[in-house]
Order: C-alpha cells, then structure tokens, then sequence
C-alpha cells in the first residue's frame, strides 16, 4: 500500500556475518551513506569460523583493530601430523611451522568470529553512524535496468520486513543441552549489550529502500543470489564431519598444537587449540553416511556421537571433557558462483558465492577478502572518484581467488579424509608424504599472501586484461567511457623485483625521517579509501638524485597533474591521492624541511607540516635495520615510483621520469573534476598510535 515508508541509500549490505562487515567497515571509511541488515536477532556469540590468516590480520591492521585481535587470539605456531606407524599405533611423525617464516609480520591465529564482529562493529560506531538492523530481512528486488548507467540514479528497490521479536529469535535446536550459538555464561563483556535486540522501531511491518548498490552478503543459502537467478557449480561430498569446542582432559601429547590425525581405520580428526584453554576438533563421522537424496540425517549427531568418533581415532590416547562451549556438524559442499554480481549494482560476496570444507580455515577469510576488495570501489565510485568500470574488476580478481580455494579445498579434503596408504602399492590408500606436501603448499596459499591479481585498469602489469571473458577490454574501454584519454600502460617490475605487480604491498620496517620512530612501512598503508604513490627516492644525499626527486615532484605540483586534477580544490591535497616517500640516504643526512620538496610533507593551517609521510631505510635505536631497499629489491640510489591501490594491492611501477605512465594509469581508474568528492569524509593522515 501507500503507506508504506520509502527512502533512498546508496548501499544496502544483506548479511551481517564477516563480509557484510566488511563492507559496512568500507563504507564507513569511505563515508558512504550504507545500510546493513541481518535477519537474525543478534550477533554469533560462539562457534564458528575461527581461523584467521596473516592477511586478514594485515587487513585487520590497515583499520586499526588487528591489535585486539593478536591480543584475544591463540597463536598457531607449528603443526604435528600425527599419523599410524608401522603397528597401526598413531604417533607424531613431522613438525611443520604454521606460518611460513617471513611472510608476513603476522602469523595464523585463531580467535571465534564472534570476537571479530565484535571488533568491526565497535570500529563501525567509531568511524560512522551505520548499526546492524537486526531482524529485518529483504522480501523482494527490482532492478530497473534502464537506469544502470546513470550514476545519480537509484536503479535497484528492496523491500524489506522487520521481523517481530518471536521471528527474529528462532528456538535453538533441542538436540542437546548446549546451545549451538546462544551460551550465555561465555559471553564477553563487551558482547552484552548485543545480547537484546534493539528495536528497529518497525517490528512487524515493511519498508521499501531505493538504493544505488546492493552488496548480498547474505551466506551459503543466499536470497540474494537466489533472487538474481544465479547457480552455484559444484558438488557436495559424501564426507560428514562433526565439530566440537571443548576443554578437553586427555592424555594426548600434541593438545596444544595445531594436528592432523590420521588413524589407521578410523577416520581423521583435526585438533586446533583455541582461546581460553578451548580446544576445536574436526572431526569426520565416517558412520552417518548420506541417504539417497544425498543429504545426512542431522538429527542423529549429537556432541557424544562426535565425541566417541573423536576417541575411536585417538586411542590408544584418552580424551574426555566437561565444558562444552558449541558444536555443529555438517557436510561439505564445494561450490562457486557462476556470477559475482548483476550489472555491476548488486553484488555478492563470502559463503553467498563460494562455500567448501572449513578444516584449511578459509571461509571468514576468504569472504572478508571478497567484500575487502570491493568496497572501496564501491565506496570510490558512489563518492565520484572513479569511474563505474571498475566495478568489473570484482568479478574477475576474485572469482579466479575463489576456484583456486575450491580446487586447493578438494585435494585438501580429500587428503584428509582419506585413509592413510599402508604402503606404496596401496593405491586406495593416502600417501602421506603425498599429505605432507600438500599441507606446507597449502600453507602458502592458506595465509592469503599469494593472491595475485590478473592486469586490469587497476593492474598495469603485461598482459590481456581480466575481463576478456565477458568482452570487454577495461584497461582502455574504461578509460575511454570516462572521458580521457588514456593508454593502456605497463608498469616496470624490473625496477622493483619484489613489489609484485597485482599483489599485497609487503612489509620490512622502515624509519621515520622526523621522528627516527621504526614502524613496518604496510602500517601507513592505511584502508581509508586513499590511492597512494610510494616514491622510492633514493639516495637523497646525492645532489644528481636530489634533483631527479625534485622534477618529479615539480611535476606534482602543477595545476593539471595527477595530483591536482583529480583533487578539488577545497580538499585537503592527500585526500584523494597520498604521496609515502622512502628514501635510502643516511637519517642524519639529510633534512626533512631542507631536502624534501613540500608536497612530500604538506602544509596544513591548522596542523602545521606533515611529519608522517617521509620514512628512511635506515638503522633504528632498538629493533634493527629492515633494509628495505634490498627486501623490496629497488636500486638504492635510484629508487622507482609505485602506486598501491587503496586495498594495498599494487598497481603500478615506473621511473621518476615516467610521468606520462602515471598519468595514464590514474586517467583509467580516476574521473578528472569530479563534483561527488565534496561529500566524502577522508581525514588527513592522522593514524592513532598504537
Ligand atoms: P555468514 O557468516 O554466513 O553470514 C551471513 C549472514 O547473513 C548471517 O548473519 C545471516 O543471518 C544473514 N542472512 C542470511 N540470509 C539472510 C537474509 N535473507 N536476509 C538477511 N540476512 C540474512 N571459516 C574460516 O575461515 N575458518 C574456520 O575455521 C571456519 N570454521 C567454520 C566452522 C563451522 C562449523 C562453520 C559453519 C563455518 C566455518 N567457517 C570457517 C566458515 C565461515 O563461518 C564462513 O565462511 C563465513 O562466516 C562466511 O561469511 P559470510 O559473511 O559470507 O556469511
């Protein structure tokens, strides 16, 4: 009827687990005007994913909250494989280390992903005024397709229900004592106040929302990918596995590892020690098998069938336990969306369009990374910035990320679950060497540090862009439908061997120039929205490279460059585009206010010159010497410019004399005078101290 309420937002996120999340956290950051709801009556207080990779930590840290989450979490340091010996007895027979040394400046940890929502949403409540509108789900979507194009338009009208109290609270399963969600002597004190639902002022009736992006965030059973008519390919496995949170009291020596048991005739368990002296355990139920339509009978598991399986692979060791803290059981599909959004309007991100095993602890991670690499090009296009094209980009980085998690998920799981092979003619039979392997090549990808994105307007790396499969070229189409006139550019990876093209911006630690404090240098590559140029300077001691950095930035300086172009003149100079240095002279060489031309450190009114964007590879006082310039694999004295996406992926690489190349690389991703950027919300460069 009527007099049902209508208003407009420019993003509404369905689902409020871990990828919704993270989109609400970008469009915090990006100031954008977002809605999110959630058809469950509050937030998960227990169970669940609890994996978390150096990656999503990095991410984490870009925000600001990964140190609460080191802080919580339990630190996965080494890995037992436990398998059965030449009696059939299972004993330890390798060590491996979690986390591959030095790949990151964080290591695996594991912390349930009730904390890490806790986490994004009191950094929501800091950065904006979105909340989680719990109880209230979508009933329809239109998607006036005559309107796509139009960037002030609102093509895309949902309605949505505010579900009563009663249907937002659904009765838990009464197949045990233990609440799989709900325990409230194990909640937080931070968690209390979610534990009531706020009212939404609405219960029981409708509203219609206009929106300008739509972002289904909304899990395996997706209603939004169900609305759009989307399939996901794939199949389910016959493997039935039970999952337990307990203290455990037992005799087994490896508790406090991270293992993988093979027993010689009874299954597989994986044993993760958790937080507060939990421990989780996969476990496989080789006795519930599939019926005939392919689907388990839930109802006979329950945490003593999962128990006594867990023991049948154990023994000869004991394990028992008294506190319980969730369980669940479930069968593994290994899927993937044929689409990653409709139109480039609605999108879907997480378990909405990938789902497979949780033991190799991917899923939150995995779906936080999906709406990480969206929703500041979301963020960025609603804001004005950039140009609607490269919303294809999404599809096409993290589809492939998705097959490849499918494809690494099914040898995986299929490495587990097997029986151990008695010996080398047993062909029915799992190597375990062969498991081995593919446990410390699992790890490489497991820690997410190996995502590599294809070239694209965003990638100026050789070869055809991403997007060829759907015909449409976006390195030079997307430049061309905004406008300009730009090329498509290849960047020089010589000149940085080990800044990879497409992947994350690694970190070694670096000294600031002003302050002679070391940070990690990925610590000022902030999650706010910004483009940046690395400016590796070089030697600024040497009058001949001092006058090489001086022409780059002259270059930066005039009225018309990729700077100012693309800057309105009432913003702050870094809002849109921040420029980092490094340079490799002596600290005590060099001057910040002498040698360094000013938009290297601007000038603010109110706050003086910008002591933070300066870094040297230098000594420090107390933690050591990163040695950038040789990590990074960039010449000392001539150093090179990088360009990092606002997702800390690199974009660009090129001479201080390629200032064309640069120019044509932001003419692809950027729109020149652009009126929208008045409304965003980016601050100086003021990151809290730690
Ligand atoms: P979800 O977390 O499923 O969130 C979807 C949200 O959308 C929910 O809050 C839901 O209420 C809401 N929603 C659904 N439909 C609607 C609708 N129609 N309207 C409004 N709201 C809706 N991953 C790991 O990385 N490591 C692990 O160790 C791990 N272990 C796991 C163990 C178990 C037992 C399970 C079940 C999963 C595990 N996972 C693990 C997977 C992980 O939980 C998921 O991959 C992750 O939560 C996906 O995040 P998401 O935001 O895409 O979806």
């Amino acid at each position: 009827g009527s007099d049902i309420p209508e208003s407009n937002c420019d993003v509404l996120i369905v689902g409020a687990g871990p990828a919704g999340l993270m989109s609400a956290t970008w469009m915090a950051r990006c100031g954008i005007k977002a809605r999110i709801v959630d058809k469950r009556g509050t937030k998960i207080f227990s169970g669940q994913a609890d994996g978390l990779q150096c990656r999503s930590l990095e991410i984490f840290d870009s925000f600001g909250f990964a140190d609460r989450v080191w802080k919580e979490s339990n630190h996965m340091i080494e890995v037992s494989c436990i398998n059965p010996g030449p009696d059939g007895r299972i004993r330890r027979s390798d060590r491996v280390p979690d986390t591959i040394p030095g790949v990151s400046r964080f290591q695996q940890v594991v912390l349930h992903q009730g904390r890490i929502e806790r986490f994004f949403l009191d950094h929501l409540k800091k950065y904006s005024d979105i909340t989680v509108e719990r109880g209230v789900l979508p009933e329809s979507l239109d998607i006036d397709a005559s309107k796509i194009e139009d960037n002030d338009a609102y093509p895309i009208t949902v309605k949505l229900r505010h579900l009563t109290d009663e249907e937002a609270m659904p009765a838990q399963s009464k197949s045990s004592d233990i609440a799989d969600g709900l325990f409230r002597s194990n909640l937080a004190a931070d968690d209390t106040d979610d534990l009531i639902r706020k009212s939404t002022g609405n219960e029981g009736n409708a509203e219609i929302v206009h929106a300008k992006y739509m972002i289904g965030c909304d899990g395996a059973h997706s209603w939004t990918r169900r609305q759009l008519g989307y399939e996901m390919q794939g199949e389910a496995t016959d493997y039935i596995w039970g999952v337990l949170d307990i203290i455990p009291i037992t005799n087994f020596p490896d508790i406090r590892m991270r293992c993988a048991i093979h027993s010689a005739n009874s299954g597989s368990v994986m044993v993760i020690p958790r937080e507060n002296g939990l421990v989780r355990l996969y476990i496989q139920l080789s006795e519930i098998r599939p019926d005939a339509s392919g689907r388990a009978d839930r109802s006979k598991i329950t945490p003593d069938v999962i128990m006594k399986a867990a023991q049948k692979t154990m023994s000869p060791y004991k394990i028992t336990y008294e506190y319980c803290d969730w369980w669940t059981a479930y069968q593994i599909g290994q899927r993937v969306g044929t689409n990653f959004d409709a139109h480039q309007r609605v999108f879907l991100a997480g378990d909405a369009v990938h789902t497979h095993s949780p033991k190799a602890g991917q899923g939150m991670n995995v779906s936080m990374q999906d709406a990480f690499n969206l929703g500041w090009k979301i963020g960025l296009v609603v804001n004005g910035v950039s140009p609607r094209s490269i919303l294809k980009t999404y599809q096409s980085e993290r589809r492939r990320i998705a097959q490849d998690l499918i494809a690494f998920d099914h040898r995986f799981s299929r490495l587990f679950s097997g029986r151990p092979a008695k010996d080398v003619t047993d062909e029915a039979g799992v190597s375990m060497e062969e498991f081995k392997a593919a446990f410390v090549k699992g790890n490489q990808f497991a820690s997410g540090l190996s995502v590599d994105y294809g070239a694209s307007m965003l990638v100026a790396k050789p070869g055809d862009s991403a997007e060829q499969g759907d015909g449409t070229d976006v390195g030079v189409a997307g430049a061309a439908t905004n406008g300009s006139s730009a090329r498509k550019v290849v960047g020089k990876q010589e000149l940085a061997t080990n800044i990879p093209l497409g992947m994350r911006f690694q970190s070694f630690q670096v000294v600031n120039q002003a302050g002679a404090r070391p940070y990690p240098f990925q610590y000022w590559l902030m999650s706010d929205g910004r483009f940046r140029i690395v400016l590796f300077a070089g030697n600024m001691a040497d009058e001949k490279q001092k006058e090489r950095v001086r022409k780059f930035c002259a270059e930066l300086e005039k009225p018309g460059s990729v700077i100012r172009r693309y800057t309105p003149p009432d913003r702050a100079i870094d809002s849109v585009i921040e420029i980092l240095t490094l340079h490799s002279a002596k600290r005590v060489d060099v001057e910040l206010l002498v040698d360094f031309p000013t938009i290297l450190h601007p000038f603010d009114e109110k706050r003086g010159w910008d002591y933070d964007k300066v870094f040297v590879d230098d000594e420090s006082y107390h933690e050591g010497f990163g040695d950038a310039y040789k990590n990074y694999g960039v010449d000392k004295e001539r150093g090179c410019v990088v360009v990092v996406r606002p997702d800390q992926y690199v974009g660009y690489i090129g001479e201080l004399e390629d200032v064309e190349d640069l120019e044509a690389y932001f003419a692809g991703v950027m729109i020149k005078d652009n009126a929208g950027l008045a409304r965003t919300k980016v601050n100086r460069n003021v990151r809290e101290t730690p």
